[in-house]
Order: C-alpha cells, then structure tokens, then sequence
C-alpha cells in the first residue's frame, strides 16, 4: 500500500487556521471520499470536527477536480485521472484537550480535528510533514509529540510517519515556545511539555511523575507498553481536562496546581494534578489497550455505545488515587480525603436510584457528557459510582485471596489485544474469585441499587460515617460538618448572580429536598429570605440559623416574575462521607494501601 502524505502547516494564526494538503498516491477509481471522525477516543459525545474545515479543494493532473458533500462529515471527490491531492482550512479555536487551538502564542492539535481519512485506505501507512509559521511573529517555534519522526532535530518541524490513519489520530501535537523536561520510567524516555505562562518545578515534576509512572508499568507486569510517553501540558489560569493517547496524554491545569521551586508538601489543587497525570497514564493499559470489543476498532462516524465505561473510566478513576498513595507521593489521610469525596459526590443525588452504571455508560454521549440542571437527580456517573465498584469488588476479591490488582493482570494478559465483550470481567471474576463475587460485581454494574460500601471499607481497614454535608460545597472527608439534625438547608446548589449584585441564582435542585417542596428551580433568583434582603454569599449561613422544622418565605423572581414561597426548614440528608482508619485494621489496610498504610 502507499503511503498517504499530509502536510500541515500554521497557516494563519491570527485567524486560527490550520492549512493541510493531502497527497494520494492511488485514489479510489470511482471517486475518492475523505471523511473527517465525528468524535475522539475518549471523549464519548459527538462533535462533528468536520464543521471546522472552512475551505476545501482537489487537484488531479493538474486540473481542479469536482468535490461534492455526501454527509455531514464527509466529501466525495470526482474520479482522479491520478493521483490526487486535497487542499483544505482548518478553523481551530477550541481551548480544551479535545480539539484544536491554534494562537499567535502556540498551536496544538488533535488528528482528529485536522486529519482527513482517505476512505478505503485507513489501514495505509501515513506521513506526516509539520511546516512551521510562516508569521515572523511566531519565531522560535518547536514542536512535541509522541508520533514517529522520519527527520528533523528533537522537537523540530520535520517529517513524522503513523502506521495507518488509527495511530495517525491518536498522536495529539503542541507546537510553540514551551518548556520541557525529560525523565526514565523503568527505562522508557518521558516528557513533559509545559505551554503556557508558569513558574513549575520541573525537576520537581520529574521526580513525581516518575514515581506514578514506574508504579503503573510495574502493576502491569514490568514492562512498559510503548516507547516513549509524552505529557503535554496546556497551563491556563483556570482550567481542569485530561484526555488519553497510546503513547502521550493531553492535560490542561491551572497554573496554581503547579509546584514551584522551593515548595514541599502536596497541597490539594497538585494532588488533583498529579491524580490526573496517574488517570491517563493508566488508560495507556485500560482503555487504550484492554477496550471495549465495541471499539476494536473505532467507528468514529457515529456514537458507538458500550455497557463497559464504568469499568475503563471507573476502575482507572479507583487506581488514580490509589497509586498516589501506593508509591508513598501522598499520605494515607489525604488518599482517604479524596475517597470520601468520591462517595459523597456519588450520594448527593438521586441520579444513582434512577441510573445504573451500565446504563450510564450505554447513555455517555446523550446523558453524562449533555447534563443539565436536573443531571443529580437523574444520571449515575460511570467514574465515580465506577470507581465506588471497583472499591466493593477490590474489598470482595480480597476475601477470596484474589483482588482487582489480580484481576487488571489477568485482564491485561488476555485482553491486551483482544476487545472486551459484556460479560467478560465477570466471568474473570468468577474465576479468580468465585460465582458469588462475580454475581454481586453483575447486580452492582446492572442495578441502581447502592452497593454496601461500609462493609467493604470495613474489610479495608476504614471505618465509614454518613453526616449532613456543612454547606453545598462540602464533600465530606475528615471535616465535622453541621451536627446531625440541627441545621436547615436549602436543598440546592447556588451561585452569585452578578446582574442581581450576588443574589443566589439556583444551579440544582435536589429532588425530595427543601427547595423542591418550595417549588424553586434552577434559574430562579432568590432575592430575600424571610423578607431580608439575601445573597448567595449568605444564604447557607442566614438558613442555618433557624431551627428546623419551621417554614420561612423566600421571594425569588422567576424571569421577570417574583413570587414568594413558604421554604420548609428541612435538615440535609446524610451524604456527606467521613473516613477514618479501623482500629485494629492496619494489616488489611497495609495489604490495601501499601507501606503508607500505618
Ligand atoms: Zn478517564
């Protein structure tokens, strides 16, 4: 087969556009169809990349050839007399990890976004040439990426080649004036690229990164799966998103998570960096490699439903953390913070009782990745109550000396490469650990019914207490929060309006509780409280100062309208997880958490 040529070029930064020209060799006969993927690996909602393509041109034997649209994504070419070449423009303006951005200041890409599939030769090698700006303005530009260079200098514009147009889309790319730093995993060469105004540590970066990496590639057998890695790094003032490749991740983090010379400890926002960092890296096993049979390979023109997310994104969201704590980067309190913070945000709505995980999973792309106001009441989410599984069966296995470490082996030995069928985790669990495990494991993913997690932490070594959370923002972890049954809540999720000078606009409500008896919904504007003006700054604390069980009113304009409603002075139900180590549990929990267990 010959080889398909792309060559991109930052054409116009200003404007944000990618140019891309498209060489084939050996067009199809009856007319070529180019087709750009409607969704990324990863990221199960429909995007339709191909309304970024603003122009678009073909040329064979030197005469312009008819292009004509056949759907949303793709455009047929009339028969080439040769061999044809496609020139297109690419608007790329899309700050998130999912796409393409392209500035003055740098450029990055998805394949995805800027790579058209030559139908019919997706399995053809491809090439690759990435020119550099052409605005004297963007000088000193380099490039970072873990596809395969043909030539060039590190981190030079030059020539780069993929295997078939798969791996082409799964090599995300940075380009500009970043920084980098290199460090060895178990022998393999990693990168981390930072673009983007930040004071980091990199060494310091280096050092922990390292550690989380060598972890993973050991938990998987020893031996790392690709060549080299690549984190690339978007920092932003504010800004949170991962995404996973087969041999590199894009990130993007706030600059403040970042740790800077001189600074010791891991405060929260660099441990939620870190936690990321560990996510990706460890779809590089799970999902990237052991995936759902439904992906294997990827039909990228439509959504393509699988049952299994909650165990790709809620068994990896269980081994992020969890890693942490194992490699020693953070202490056993704040690995059992970030667990209560997993369940409490997992029980503060009703979306569990409504929504299995395998539900969840099969409704990704209309459901969990479009939420709206009423997504609490109505939607589990496949990461969190995924990773609230994974702690159940881990818990189970144990006491069947198996655990789910055993379980991702064996998943990793024989579904490396062969896609993963419903059922198949399953049966793997029945063979490690026995029928019965394997049937609640089947009832936990299958039902909406809440998997008995104080028992399961119990046999970890941690003992589990439900409270009423403190204020909308509480999470649960080791804080004390209100007493039990004293304090009235509003039942909702608010936030300062500031064309109303910061009185509370609602965001949720939470089905059952106060505001839901009151009649509010999200939009409304509560403006005061017991006929005194409130804010959203106040409004817990004004709340919390009645008693239960009484009734104030609270007028809030719905639109233009203000109508008044009697709030009842209910107390929140207990969602709000607190964690503590189990007197007398430090054995299971040390063969749990590792030496940091204590
Ligand atoms: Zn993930």
């Amino acid at each position: 087969m010959n080889p398909v040529d792309y060559t991109l070029c930052p054409a116009d930064p200003a404007a944000h556009y990618f140019d891309v020209t498209l060489h084939i060799p050996e067009p199809d006969p009856e007319g070529q169809r180019l087709r750009l993927p409607a969704w990324i690996p990863g990221s199960y909602m429909i995007r339709d990349f191909a309304r970024h393509i603003v122009e678009l041109s073909a040329i064979s034997g030197g005469a312009d050839l008819a292009v004509s649209r056949e759907d949303k994504s793709t455009w047929r070419c009339a028969p080439a007399p040769g061999a044809l070449d496609v020139r297109y423009r690419v608007y790329a303006w899309d700050l998130s990890v999912r796409a393409a951005h392209l500035d003055m200041t740098h450029g990055f890409f998805n394949g995805t976004s800027v790579f058209l599939e030559v139908v019919g030769q997706s399995a053809s090698p491809c090439r690759v040439t990435i020119e550099p700006p052409r605005d004297e303005r963007c000088g000193g530009w380099q490039v970072a990426t873990a596809l395969q260079r043909v030539d060039g200098e590190a981190y030079g514009f030059g020539r780069f080649r993929a295997d078939h147009y798969d791996e082409l889309v799964d090599h995300p790319v940075e380009m500009g004036t970043f920084d980098v730093a290199t460090f060895e995993a178990c022998g393999v060469p990693h990168e981390i690229v930072l673009t983007g105004r930040h004071r980091a540590d990199m060494d310091r970066l280096c050092r922990d990164l390292k550690k989380i990496c060598e972890h993973h590639i050991r938990f998987f057998g020893g031996s790392a799966p690709m060549d080299r890695y690549v984190f690339l790094t978007m920092v932003v003032g504010d800004g949170y998103g991962g995404l996973e490749h087969r041999a590199s991740t894009a990130l993007m983090t706030k600059r403040e998570a970042l740790p800077v010379e001189g600074e010791e400890g891991i405060g929260r926002d660099y441990r939620n960096f870190l936690g990321l960092c560990s996510h990706e890296y460890f779809h590089s096993w799970n999902v990237k490699r052991i995936k759902p049979a439904a992906f294997s390979p990827y039909q990228l023109e439509a959504e393509s439903h699988t049952r299994l997310l909650w165990a790709f994104e809620g068994i990896t969201s269980y081994y992020d953390d969890l890693a942490l704590v194992r490699c020693g980067l953070i202490a056993r309190d704040d690995y059992l913070e970030q667990l209560a913070q997993t369940l409490s945000r997992v029980w503060r709505g009703k979306g569990r009782h409504r929504q299995s995980v395998s539900d969840s999973s099969f409704d990704a792309w209309t459901r969990f990745y479009k939420q709206d106001e009423n997504a609490p009441n109505a939607i589990a989410s496949y990461y969190t109550k995924g990773a609230v599984i994974a702690l159940c069966l881990d818990a189970a296995m144990r006491r069947r000396a198996s655990s789910l470490d055993e379980l991702m082996e064996q998943l990793w030995s024989r579904h490396g490469s062969v896609g993963v069928e419903e059922g198949d985790i399953e049966a793997l669990v029945a063979e490690l650990a026995g029928d019965e495990v394997a049937e609640k494991l089947a009832h936990w993913v299958g039902s909406t019914e809440d998997p008995d997690v104080a028992s399961a932490l119990a046999e970890l070594g941690v003992d589990l207490q439900w409270r009423a959370p403190g204020h909308q923002n509480d999470w649960g972890g080791a804080g004390e929060g209100r007493a039990d049954g004293e304090k009235p809540a509003l039942g909702a999720r608010v936030v300062a309006a500031p064309e109303w000078a910061g009185a509370a606009k609602v965001q949720v409500v939470y089905e059952g509780e106060a505001a839901h008896r009151a009649g509010l919904a999200a939009g409304d504007i509560l403006v005061a409280l017991d006929g005194l003006r409130v804010s959203a700054a106040d409004i817990e604390s004004r709340l919390a100062a009645y008693p239960v069980g009484e009734v104030v009113p609270l007028h809030a304009f719905r639109r233009d309208e203000l109508r008044v409603v009697d709030l009842p002075l209910w107390a929140p139900p207990k969602t709000a997880a607190r964690l503590t180590p189990r007197e007398g549990g430090v054995e299971v929990r040390r063969a749990w958490l590792g030496p940091a267990a204590e």
